[in-house]
């Protein structure tokens, strides 16, 4: 019976985890590794701040894939050698003891870690930070947004590639939607400060634009924060900007397990989109956000990659079944509203990968009806990948 570990049970890993479970039954071992007991959803996290999006919506548990045959091992991997096989996993609240896995095929599936290490400033005023991008902060990003009366917002895109290109784009405006909302907005100046030279994704940026400036929302673009005090933060070109909250998404990066495994600098090395396999070793592959992908960093490219990797065990195991899938994506950005009511309003794009260039389409009006498209299409995947609805 093969062993296979996939390190991270997210989207790209439970998309594997599922699919192989299905095509290979019986005839495989599947191990999925989690630092986590539950997994936590991305996309409408950051509706968590208007209180249109609920924790319990978001979250699922693993148990339901247990009934499938997938093994589920809690516990942060902090070292894989690939030259004898091996994974290093920690111990956890779920019983599991500090182990060593062995496996036929490795695939890494931790998404990515934040990195404000090279930010001068960073280690001592690190709880100033808040983003929508993981569980707490995002409730302490609520908390000020909501307890605030008068300031300055500083939202903070880094270079891309990051996780979720609108992300930063959406915080600003749903910090917007709040303060108007409570009746402050006219009291705080709210800037949006982005590393890149657009806001991501690019081919938005116009509609992006248009609606910052009905806003009053300042953008600023090409400006790396170098430095954040207790009430500021400085950027590439030295300018000063003051803050009272702020988000600021830090650079990211695949775990540092990965790197010291000679597997790839930033991320995960890969032969092409199409083939996952890392191109020194058949059997380590990866796939999602801490795969090195020329593409944005999503949920549809994730559990796109996924099948892609999982096709490509299915072909070196000889089961000539394969999964249909190619690279295209359809996205919302939640471009919140500028009336101040708590109903925020969505922009719709989409992404062909599959043409050179990349074919990107965009719907310019915006609708409520895709907010709650984006919440569907959430859910479905949620449900297809942890076997249950949320009630
Ligand atoms: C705020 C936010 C908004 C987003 N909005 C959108 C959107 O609108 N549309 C869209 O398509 N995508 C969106 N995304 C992005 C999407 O969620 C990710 O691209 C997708 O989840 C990537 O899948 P993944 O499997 O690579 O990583 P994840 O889904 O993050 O899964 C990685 C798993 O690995 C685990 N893990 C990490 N390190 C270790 C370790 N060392 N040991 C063991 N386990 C580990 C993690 O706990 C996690 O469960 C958003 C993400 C966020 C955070």
């Amino acid at each position: 019976m093969k062993k296979i570990v996939i390190v991270g049970g997210g989207i790209a890993g439970m998309g594997i985890a599922n699919t192989l479970a299905d095509k290979l039954k019986g005839k495989a071992e599947i191990t999925v590794v989690n630092k986590e007991d539950f997994y936590f959803a991305g996309p409408s996290r950051p509706l968590i701040l208007t209180g249109e999006q609920n924790y319990h919506r978001i979250i699922r548990g693993y148990e339901n894939v247990g009934v499938k045959g997938i093994k589920l091992v809690v516990g942060n991997v902090y070292k894989v050698d690939p030259d004898n096989r091996k994974v290093y996993v920690s111990e956890s609240t779920f019983g599991n003891k500090d182990s060593v896995l062995d496996y036929d095929y490795l695939v890494l599936t931790p998404g990515i870690v934040f990195d404000g290490s090279k930010i001068t400033g960073y280690e001592k005023y690190w709880w100033k930070n808040t983003t929508v991008y993981d569980p707490g902060r995002v409730n302490v990003l609520k908390e000020r947004l909501w307890s605030q009366n008068e300031g300055t917002v500083i939202v903070y895109a880094p270079k891309a590639p990051y996780r979720c290109a609108p992300a930063p784009t959406e915080t600003t405006l749903l910090s917007h939607t709040i303060l108007t909302h409570r009746g402050v907005r006219q009291k705080f100046n709210i800037i949006h400060i982005d590393a890149n030279d657009k806001t991501q994704p690019p081919f938005i940026m116009d509609l992006v634009k248009q609606t910052y400036d009905k806003s009053g929302i300042q953008l600023v673009t090409n400006q790396e924060i170098t430095e954040i005090g207790e009430d500021y933060v400085v950027t590439s070109s030295g300018e000063k900007y003051k803050y009272t909250i702020l988000a600021m998404l830090e650079p990211n990066r695949a775990p540092k397990f990965i790197d010291e495994a000679g597997l790839g600098k930033g991320y995960v090395d890969i032969r092409s989109p199409q083939d996952l396999r890392h191109p020194k070793y058949d059997d380590v592959l990866s796939a999602g956000d801490a795969a090195k992908l020329p593409f944005p960093k999503n949920q549809e490219i994730a559990f796109e990659s996924a099948m892609f990797a999982a096709n490509k065990i299915l072909e070196m195991e000889g089961v000539s079944e394969k999964v249909s899938v190619q690279y295209a994506f359809v996205g919302w950005a939640y471009m919140g509203n500028l009336e101040g009511k708590l109903e925020t309003l969505s922009l719709q794009f989409q992404m062909d990968l599959t043409t050179q260039p990349p074919k990107p389409t965009k719907d310019p009006q915006l609708k409520r009806d895709y907010t709650l498209q984006k919440d569907r299409w959430e859910q479905a995947y949620l449900e297809k990948l942890f076997g249950y609805k949320a009630i």
